[in-house]
């Protein structure tokens, strides 16, 4: 599942493709994606044009002419391919079948422009999800879904990760505390785990028993690592590909993410690993308290 810098970047590559494009057409073959019927999509955005794409958690906004806006999520498999004259430019999951031969049978959404050029919605599992809402109607599904703050945002303060630490949801260990879409957004498995290490914590550290000094690494590292992750375009994992189909550059970058067995590269202990509610958590045992 892509983390916070991953869905940036896909938006983008996206925003650089799509933007001021006026839709022509609108097919879907797999109704369950979308949340009205295909043909109400396509009377509804027919000759809409496309303002921005914008993010929010890990989710895709693409806002639309006339107020409308519709919501992706990529989910485990989704993929949005834009092919243009010369140029194609993947975001999300690779397909075998490539960008070479769209539509393909995982195409199930196409977007077409009148300039001739598409966007392609593929999924093969088919978690993933559009959302077609007028601005009034996203507003009230966003706030629907109870997310805290955006963790490069103002309001995602020292002040309120603090308060978050006694209060927050699901306060039992950090690194739960930290992938818990209600305390903050867009942190999962990979990037809770750098933290932590950035932090000198353990991830399962209960979250009450956390000095002022290590809650103030935490926020500083959150900063720091989505920061960076997003300037080398997210981190690959399981094929994951960039907008413009590169794999991430983070990767290089990680300290104790899938480096089980490896060398932590500021003490030499071996980074080890361990089971958090359910998720594979790397960590240095000496570098961690
Ligand atoms: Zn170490």
């Amino acid at each position: 599942m892509p983390e916070l810098p991953e869905v940036e970047t896909v938006k983008r590559g996206l925003a650089k493709s799509i933007v001021g494009k006026t839709i022509a057409d609108f097919s879907c073959d797999w109704h369950k994606l979308i949340n009205k019927p295909a043909a109400k999509y396509k009377q509804t955005i027919k000759d809409l044009k496309i303002l921005s794409v914008e993010r929010r958690a890990k989710m895709l906004i693409v806002k639309l002419s006339k107020g409308l806006n519709i919501l992706v999520h990529l989910k485990m498999t989704g993929q949005l391919v834009y092919r243009g004259k010369s140029k194609c430019v993947v975001g999300g999951h690779p397909i075998k079948e490539g960008a070479n031969c769209l539509p393909n049978k995982f195409t199930h959404v196409t977007f077409s422009f009148t300039d001739g050029s598409q966007l392609y919605y593929n999924d093969v599992r088919k978690f993933g999800w559009l959302r077609l809402y007028t601005d009034v109607e996203l507003e009230k599904a966003l706030a629907a879904k109870k997310m805290g703050p955006e963790p490069l945002s103002k309001e995602f303060s020292l002040k309120y990760l603090q308060q978050l630490t006694k209060t927050g949801k699901n306060r039992k260990r950090v690194k739960q505390f930290l992938m818990e879409n209600q305390n903050l957004v867009g942190v999962g498995n990979i990037y809770s785990d750098e933290v932590c290490f950035y932090a000198g914590v353990m991830p399962d550290k209960p979250v009450e028993k956390l000095t002022t000094q290590q809650i103030k690494k935490i926020h500083e590292g959150i900063q720091k690592i989505l920061k960076a992750a997003i300037k080398a375009q997210g981190t690959t994992v399981s094929d994951y590909r960039n907008a413009d189909g590169s794999a991430g550059g983070y990767a290089k970058y990680l300290k104790v993410y899938q480096r089980y067995g490896e060398k932590c590269y500021r003490c030499k202990a071996k980074v080890v690993r361990m089971k958090i509610g359910g998720r594979t958590s790397h960590y240095c045992p000496q570098c961690q308290k």
